[in-house]
């Protein structure tokens, strides 16, 4: 597969697809992470004099609403302090505005075109990968090179529609995600993975070819409740995927020996750090409990099968981290493997801000930028995004 290194790029416009996806609260970026691992590709491609066409897209864009609030320009400002340049921001996905700053475009420049996914409305031109769509975009361009490795199991018009229009090549983003990648083709044993987040339905797929492959799955997080809960627990207001139960109960009964899930949690009477916190064993939880972390033995139960671990993958934070008091776990277990320095990979945007959030970014081998195509390269599926360029 060609890298942008294999391709010439100098003083040709390169359309570079991103993946500048990042959590925005009232136009401040909250995890800018996607921004600054974009930032080697775009520098070697300045370094090469390229005349620099950005692409990415930013959350869904349904209605006439999110069309306008959907606006990467709190990106464009970002990327412009991190590069210290000025970018050329154009608030449009087509037309004449686009098109004279593209034939004005000098080499060592870069624009950043408006949020691809404006074009999902009223219509899903970007989603379906409009044909008409890609080819406007790709006859702004010389060459593409797609970094957007949080995309690439999509087939959209911006990545996977250009690409069959132009040279194409990958960027260093998505190398280094794939050569990570391939430390779990042949995962020096044991391999275990730590599963959080909130819903199990959001990972049947991943914990069904996991356990194929993987020696232990530690769950942690909302979906570990469902788990507790099949195997004939009460886990009182706990968030609970009553739809996967049936699941639940089916792999834990094909897989009790991989399968470990909490002996106990963190929780209270309310989803919020106001009121006290309660730790309760599994199987002694009242009905008005909320489980929102692992509790103290499950840490020290997790923790051991990870010292016995020679590579691990953690996908989903093992409780709510977002409120203080619910942190602890994941950020106990993040310590932890820092100190056992094994193989340890992350994939999931909510698990690379927590263990970022918590100073611990320099403790893993591979922090991913890709949620879902994370997942499914876990699922052992192909990533359209990726095949297109093979
Ligand atoms: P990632 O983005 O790393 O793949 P997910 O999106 O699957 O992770 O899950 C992250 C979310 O799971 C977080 O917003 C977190 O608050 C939530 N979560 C974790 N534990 C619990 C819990 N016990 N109850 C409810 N939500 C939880
Ligand atoms: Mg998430």
């Amino acid at each position: 597969m060609k890298t942008i290194k294999d391709i010439n790029i100098q003083n040709k416009k390169v359309i570079i697809r991103c993946d500048f996806n990042v959590p925005i609260k009232n136009g401040v970026i909250t995890d800018d992470n996607r921004i600054k691992e974009s930032l080697k590709t775009i520098t070697y491609a300045l370094e090469q004099n390229s005349k620099i066409i950005l692409l990415s897209h930013l959350g869904r864009v349904k209605d006439e609403e999110s069309k306008k609030s959907k606006t990467l320009q709190p990106v464009a400002l970002r990327l412009s302090e991190l590069l210290k340049k000025e970018i050329n921001f154009i608030n449009e996905t087509r037309g004449t505005k686009l098109e004279n700053a593209v034939n004005n475009l000098k080499s060592g420049e870069i624009i950043l075109v408006e949020n691809t996914r404006v074009e999902d409305f009223p219509e899903k031109l970007e989603s379906k990968n409009n044909p008409e769509l890609a080819n406007y975009w790709a006859s702004l361009g010389e060459i593409f090179i797609n970094d957007a490795f949080g995309t690439a199991h999509r087939a959209h018009a911006s990545n996977v529609g250009i690409a069959s229009h132009l040279e194409s090549g990958i960027g260093f983003l998505i190398e280094k995600e794939l050569e990570a990648m391939k430390l779990l083709e042949n995962p020096k044993r044991p391999f275990t993975v730590i599963l959080g987040g909130s819903k199990v339905s959001d990972k049947i797929g991943l914990i069904e070819n996991l356990v194929k492959t993987a020696d232990y799955i530690l769950i942690g997080g909302g979906m570990a409740n469902t788990f507790i809960k099949a195997k004939g627990y009460e886990m009182g207001k706990s968030l609970l995927d009553l739809e996967s139960l049936d699941f639940c109960r089916k792999i834990l009964s094909e897989y009790s020996e991989k399968l470990i899930i909490p002996v106990d949690f963190k929780g209270s009477i309310e989803v919020s750090n106001e009121s006290t916190v309660q730790n309760c064993n599994y199987n002694e939880i009242t009905e008005d409990f909320i489980a929102l972390d692992v509790g103290n033995k499950t840490v020290e139960l997790f923790n051991e099968f990870l010292t016995k671990s020679e590579t691990i993958v953690w996908n989903g934070p093992v409780g709510m981290f977002e409120l203080s008091n619910y942190a602890g776990g994941s950020k106990e277990i993040a310590t932890h493997l820092k100190n056992i320095k094994k193989i340890t990979i992350i994939g999931g945007g909510d698990t690379a801000a927590a263990v970022i959030g918590f100073g611990l970014k320099e403790a893993f081998t591979h922090i991913s930028t890709g949620g879902g195509a994370t997942i499914e390269m876990l699922e052992g599926k192909v990533l359209p995004g990726i095949e297109v360029i093979k």
